[in-house]
């Protein structure tokens, strides 16, 4: 399972940092980014949770 961001989708509304602040954050124009090591937390609950809370699914688990 990995994680896989369409930062083109993004639109920086942060919902996944505030689920998976530990995985998730936001580069200067708020466009979401993978922490270092945040690849490997991908069976995390929070990581699922913050993929469907994204509100225009940019978080891809697979
Ligand atoms: S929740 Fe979605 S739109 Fe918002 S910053 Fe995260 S990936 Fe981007």
């Amino acid at each position: 399972m990995g994680i896989e961001l369409d930062t083109g989708r993004c639109i920086g509304a942060a919902m996944c940092v505030l689920h998976a602040p530990a995985v998730f954050t936001q580069d200067e124009g708020g466009v979401v980014a993978l922490l270092p090591g945040g690849a490997v937390r991908d069976e995390d609950p929070e990581v699922e949770e913050a993929a469907q809370a994204c509100p225009v699914q940019a978080i891809e688990l697979r």
